[in-house]
């Protein structure tokens, strides 16, 4: 069967950026599931993913727009380092903070005597993403699957 909306995939995904470094992979690991045109994996490799099915292999490119954004220079700030609570703070750190957009995640980049560069990008932002694909199996979702917009049982999500 190939993967179209209402289907649930499984595929095992290799993730390197234009240098060549694998950033993620899910090697030794069960596959990836996700619930296909729900939006639960990024828009570039859920369009690759579309009409192949189980047992196909490819490689797709995928540009920032498509994956997880450009990244924003406005969301690298330095905070005084009095407003973090009393720790080590080292960078790599993260942290979740309230923004005028709402909660989001920061990460440590820079440490200095008084001030803290933190940055509130998505780490994969403004990266062209390289993946290499291997489609596991491919299934109807269940009703309850397409009405919640996301996968179910061992893999997936739990209630
Ligand atoms: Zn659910």
């Amino acid at each position: 069967m190939q993967i179209a909306p209402r289907c649930v995939a499984y595929f095992h995904y290799t993730l390197t950026n234009d240098a060549g470094e694998v950033l993620d992979s899910s090697e030794g690991r069960e596959p990836l599931a996700y619930l296909h045109g729900a939006g639960n994996i990024i828009p570039g490799l859920e369009r690759a993913m579309e009409g192949h099915e189980a047992g196909d292999a490819f490689s797709v490119d995928v540009e920032p727009e498509d994956g997880y954004g450009p990244r924003v220079p406005a969301l690298v700030q330095q905070v005084p380092r009095n407003q973090f609570p009393e720790m080590d703070l080292e960078p790599g750190m993260r942290f979740s903070t309230e923004s005028n957009r709402g909660p989001m995640t920061v990460v440590i980049t820079e440490v200095a005597e008084d001030l803290v560069t933190v940055d509130g990008n998505h780490p994969l932002a403004g990266e062209r993403l390289h993946f290499a694909i291997e489609v596991a199996e491919v299934r109807e979702a269940t009703t309850e699957e397409v009405l919640h917009g996301h996968v179910h049982g061992a893999d997936g999500h739990d209630h």
